[in-house]
């Protein structure tokens, strides 16, 4: 009896530790390195927060913003298309002229105005979204000039290898993500409920990619073979399953990565289903209580106004984390098997957003469970040993009693 019980702990222990790691490891086809933008990132981050300094949503600035990034798309290729269409068939970049309405921090009525690049190559094909943010609060070097300049360089590369190319890519670019999420939200809504819409498969938000001290793709509240793949691209990318960490980024037990508890872009599309990985510069370790853009506190720097080209021009390596980003997600839309994944695997390893902590409830049934057949087999154990005490013979006898107990109790 007391090999079972303790059978079915060591069991139940090896449930809860593997259950963090359960998914395969994925790993890159594609040489990453060989994938370049003809784009700089230094020349395109200082044009666009030249031409846009300080882009917060429904100011003249977002205006600016939105032709830069059109430009930008012109000159890569992308033609212009002046009616915004939910059913894109074909490559083009446009303005979402019909925009949404939200409120400012004093109730104000503004407007915001989402754009896009499509680069549909078969409609048969899964399309996967590459969402980053125009608007920003004060300057925003890395909120999230950064993101956008390494759309625009994705978006480059693969302009000129879309006949490589196994999926279609809708190149999102969103406003007034710092009021709420509310570009996103709007287009994710449009997905959802026009039946005529895109299917879309995967959506990977780029949000201050550079500017930490690291980079770091999150996934689901569980290793996913996104996360996976993308962390295993480049040796400067690394992993981080959400788990406890940042549900705990508050200071006290909240929700997953795709809730409150890390709101961006991505969060709007995953409540709908749809598989994302988010890649961000910034680290989140419960031990620290929450986010932390950089060990040196100088440049933590995100969401202030000190978040500007000039502190982010005196980083060693900012602008080699969004080439590092564009040539891996690049590369990762470029090989059939991470596109593979995002159509035929990510959505069996969401997590179930009815569990409002994430893989942390099942956890701590079994550990209560654990717990409590410990305690059982602690407690027959001690019979064990108070019988034998009191009938040494049948003790000695009892081939579930070990000899050794046998002598432990009696001293032989
Ligand atoms: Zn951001």
């Amino acid at each position: 009896m007391r090999k079972v019980i303790i059978l079915t702990v060591l069991v139940l222990c090896c449930t809860v530790i593997f259950s963090s790691y359960a998914t395969s490891f994925a790993q890159p086809n594609v040489e990453t390195s060989n994938l370049q933008s003809n784009l700089s990132s230094r020349e395109l981050l200082q044009g666009y927060l030249t031409q846009a300094p300080s882009r917060i949503a429904g100011t003249q600035d977002m205006v600016n913003a939105r032709y830069f990034i059109g430009n930008t798309l012109e000159d890569i290729g992308f033609p212009s298309n002046d009616l915004f269409k939910l059913l894109p068939n074909h490559t083009y970049y446009c303005f979402d002229d019909n925009g949404f309405e939200f409120e400012d921090d004093f109730g104000n009525l503004l407007y915001g105005y989402n754009m896009y690049a499509f680069l549909i190559v078969n409609p048969t094909y899964p399309t996967i979204i590459i969402g980053s943010h125009m608007d920003s609060i004060g300057q925003g070097a890395t909120d999230n000039a950064s993101g956008v300049v390494a759309s625009l360089m994705i978006a480059d590369i693969l302009f000129s290898r879309q006949q490589e190319l196994k999926c279609n890519v809708i190149f999102a670019y969103f406003d007034a993500e710092e009021v709420g999420c509310i570009g996103s939200e709007y287009y994710a809504h449009q997905l959802n409920y026009y039946p005529d819409s895109i299917d879309v498969d995967a959506m990977i938000n780029l949000d201050s990619i550079a500017g930490g001290d690291n980079l770091y793709v999150y996934a689901e509240d569980k290793r996913t073979d996104m996360c996976d793949y993308l962390a295993n691209s480049h040796p400067n990318l690394y992993q981080k399953p959400i788990n406890a960490e940042l549900n705990y980024s508050a200071g006290y037990w909240t929700y997953g990565y795709y809730q409150q508890a890390f709101a961006s872009d991505h969060t709007e599309f995953r409540v709908y289903g749809i598989p994302t990985a988010v890649i961000f510069s910034g680290n989140y370790s419960w031990k620290q209580m929450g986010f932390v853009q950089s060990l040196d506190a100088n440049n933590c720097v995100m969401n202030t106004d000190l978040d500007t080209l000039a502190h982010f021009n005196s980083l060693p390596n900012g602008y080699n984390q969004i080439d590092t980003v564009a040539s891996v997600v690049s590369s990762a839309l470029l090989d059939s098997q991470f596109v593979g994944i995002c159509q035929n695997v990510a959505k069996s390893q969401l997590v179930d957003l009815n569990l409002a902590y994430g893989t942390i409830a099942p956890l701590v049934v079994i550990q209560g469970i654990v717990a409590i057949l410990g305690i059982s087999a602690f407690t027959y154990h001690k019979k064990l040993r108070k019988d034998a005490i009191l009938n040494p013979a049948e003790a000695n006898n009892n081939s579930i009693f070990k000899q050794a107990d046998y002598h432990d109790i009696f001293n032989i």
